[in-house]
């Protein structure tokens, strides 16, 4: 059955409702890596009242989901649709990775982004998995981190269903599945970055 407008109202107001959704409006923007330009603060918060990213967006799109798009109907697929959502998803992607990382470099520590080969405890071997690669690692004198980003749209469909708080905390339990073991070899933890689209 089809989302009515009032269930996409619903989840909206939950996600913007959370305590933390609200601090990029009242972050000071003292470091560069916290300014926005205005195109991008429009988007933001464009996203955020749940209308199209953009004035000026196709009115529809080429799955058969959604023939019709504005800002009355179903604003929020362009980030969902599993069609088109690619480059715009890795874009986002990268973008969360690099400001994070920046962030880190401007706390004084040196994260590694998105290594091609992690060194291991025997420096002539190379690691058993190479495609489980966090997306940062970041080592330090007091331990390694290995830094995973993943934004979650709580208007997806399947996101609906669960609600995107348990949707946040499964994905987040995933990542440290899925690196549990490499995390081991570096005595380092897991910190999984998951985000909800909405109010990221
Ligand atoms: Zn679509």
């Amino acid at each position: 059955m089809a989302a009515s407008k009032s269930d996409y109202e619903r989840i909206c107001r939950e996600s913007c409702s959370n305590r933390r959704a609200r601090c990029w409006l009242t972050t000071t923007p003292k470091e560069k890596q916290r300014l926005m330009s205005n195109q991008q603060f429009a988007v933001a918060i464009r996203t955020r009242l749940n209308l199209m990213p953009f004035a000026n967006m196709p009115k529809g799109c080429i799955c058969k989901n959604a023939a019709k798009l504005d800002d009355l109907s179903r604003p929020s697929h362009p980030h969902c649709c599993t069609k088109t959502k690619g480059p715009g998803v890795t874009t986002r992607h990268n973008t969360i990775t690099q400001t994070l990382a920046s962030l880190v470099r401007a706390a004084g520590l040196t994260p590694a982004v998105e290594l091609r080969e992690l060194p291991t405890a025997d420096s002539s071997e190379k690691s058993k998995e190479p495609s489980r690669r966090p997306d940062i690692m970041i080592w330090s004198a007091a331990e390694t981190l290995l830094v995973d980003v993943t934004v979650l749209h709580p208007l997806a469909r399947s996101h609906m269903r669960t609600g995107i708080v348990p949707a946040m905390a499964a994905r987040a339990k995933k990542k440290r599945d899925r690196y549990a073991e490499l995390a081991k070899c570096y005595s380092g933890r897991v910190v999984p970055f998951v985000l909800d689209a909405l109010v990221c």
